[in-house]
């Protein structure tokens, strides 16, 4: 019996210790975040999920390791990495996400008129775009600093019901914070984006590298222009109540890979 014991451990630990980065990001679920372990090459391997490249890091100044955003549609079970033609699984896990009851007095946020359809279509498009681009930068951190000082409110994955009717989940995390409050780069990033959206209000994108990108909406003023290069801690702009918003608070997105993912991985407040 110990004996089957002692080999059930050697089966189940990793191969080699699990570093700062993998303690802190793995967390395979829907919306979450996948770590794979890619072995030690002299240079970085290139990984695809879903035919989108992957952020692909060093940890501990010695293993690459992938990390791969999970859609919220994902379905739990074993997925897989394409690196040079060549599948590394992964498990995803299952996750429940509650639902979120909300009240808007504006019922064209709810039921969009033609013109607003055809307007949120050409905005969703650009926003998809900018989620979609890649360039080859390292993130300059993985563990994010809060991008404002302020209590979550929503969290990130909600199934969302707006006078009573379903409507896309929440893609993001919210922040409560007076309007005015300044939003700060929660890593360095160059801004791809900019934009004044039906349902996102003021907005700014964030490109932190290699398809980590995140998005701050709902500001009262945008402090930045397409091309600025942020440091990390750089005012990007204000908090505020623009777009489908019921009052002042800050909605901040993080996408990898072109899948929008649960923030408070990035921020060391992740709970199942
Ligand atoms: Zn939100």
């Amino acid at each position: 019996m110990r004996f089957v014991l002692a080999l059930l451990l050697c089966l189940t630990l990793p191969a080699h210790a699990e570093g700062f980065l993998t303690r802190l990001l793995n967390k395979p679920v829907p919306g979450g975040v996948a770590v794979v372990d890619l072995g030690n090459d002299a240079s970085a391997p290139k990984a695809r999920y879903d035919g989108k490249p992957v952020l692909v890091v060093r940890e501990d100044d010695q293993r690459w390791i992938a990390i791969v955003g999970i859609p919220l549609t994902v379905k739990a079970g074993q997925h897989s990495l394409d690196v040079a033609g060549k599948a590394h699984g992964f498990r995803v896990e299952p996750r429940t996400y509650r639902e979120q009851h909300i009240t808007l007095k504006n019922q064209r946020q709810v039921n969009p008129n033609p013109d607003d359809l055809k307007r949120i279509e050409r905005e969703l498009d650009e926003q998809t775009r900018a989620y979609r681009q890649f360039s080859e930068r390292q993130p300059s951190n993985l563990l994010f600093d809060k991008p404002v000082n302020g209590p979550l409110s929503s969290p990130f994955g909600l199934r969302r019901f707006f006078n009573g009717e379903e409507r896309n989940p929440h893609s993001g995390l919210d922040f409560a914070a007076k309007t005015g409050t300044p939003i700060k780069a929660p890593a360095a990033g160059k801004v791809i984006l900019t934009g004044n959206y039906f349902f996102n209000g003021k907005t700014v994108f964030v490109d932190h590298g290699q398809g980590l990108i995140s998005m701050f909406c709902h500001l009262s003023q945008v402090d930045v222009k397409v091309g600025d290069e942020l440091v990390r801690g750089a005012v990007l702009g204000k908090v505020g109540a623009t777009g489908r918003a019921t009052g002042p608070h800050l909605h901040w997105n993080v996408s990898l890979n072109d899948a929008r993912i649960d923030p408070s991985i990035f921020i060391g407040a992740f709970k199942l």
